[in-house]
């Protein structure tokens, strides 16, 4: 067994044999505490990204087969499952996240795990899900607590794209980037990601491009490049 798991409710926590149960449970009170206090995110929000798949609960034992095998090449692998949904710990940043989400779409792809009704995409996000109802959107964080100048805001008010449909450039409608052709979306939240790290990724939940992905990523100062992203025939 690669995995220390502890009953919690309906939940599994799991821990890989790397982790310390007590130090995670640590972070993430001492987050709440901090956060709390300073009235915003704490840098261990900032600092903390969970990947949060669904999937059909027929096939939980292939998920916890998958987990195993995963733990064994990633032995500082945390999270919890339970029937249909899968929440993965990531207390060391963004690049440490984004790696792991790489290899688990492949693997996922390859077992089968995806799609899950009908959407390729899999979740991912900064902080706990409870953060969102006190601070607004995770996506929002790094501009609203912690870009003082304001330099971030006004990059991605001024940020460039071209529709990966037509070619049209896109325009900026409210909160979003919006071709004026297909009405293909790009929303301003995933902009300020995009600046943050230089790419994103997401989900278009209604209209014609509906469950369609997309990658967005930065490509100079101040422009981005949209591509539509299939997960399970991309090699990459
Ligand atoms: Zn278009």
């Amino acid at each position: 067994m690669n995995l220390r798991v502890e009953q919690s409710g309906k939940w599994s926590r799991f821990y890989g044999f790397l982790v310390d149960p007590a130090t995670v449970k640590e972070y993430c009170l001492r987050c709440r505490e901090e956060s709390r206090k300073i009235g915003r995110p704490s840098s261990r929000a900032m600092n903390c990204w969970k990947i949060v798949a669904r999937f059909d609960p027929d096939r939980r034992e292939d998920v916890w087969k998958w987990l195993e095998n995963a733990a064994e090449t990633y032995p500082w692998l945390t999270g919890e499952l339970t029937d249909g949904i899968l929440i993965l710990f990531f207390q060391k940043g963004r690049s440490e996240m984004w790696r792991f989400r790489e290899y688990m779409i492949g693997e996922w792809c390859k077992r089968g795990l995806l799609p899950y009704r009908g959407s390729y995409f899999i979740p991912y996000r900064r902080g706990g899900v409870y953060y969102d109802s006190e601070y607004g959107p995770w996506r929002t964080w790094k501009v609203e607590y912690y870009d003082l100048t304001g330099e971030l805001k006004r990059k991605a008010e001024s940020i460039n794209a071209i529709c990966p449909y037509d070619g049209a450039i896109m325009e900026k409608h409210g909160n979003k980037l919006q071709c004026p052709l297909c009405s293909f979306k790009i929303p301003l939240n995933v902009l300020y990601e995009v600046l943050e790290f230089g790419q994103a990724e997401y989900e278009l939940k209604s209209g014609p491009y509906k469950n369609k992905i997309y990658r967005i990523k930065a490509i100079d100062k101040d422009r981005v490049e949209a591509l539509e992203y299939s997960p399970c025939s991309n090699s990459s």
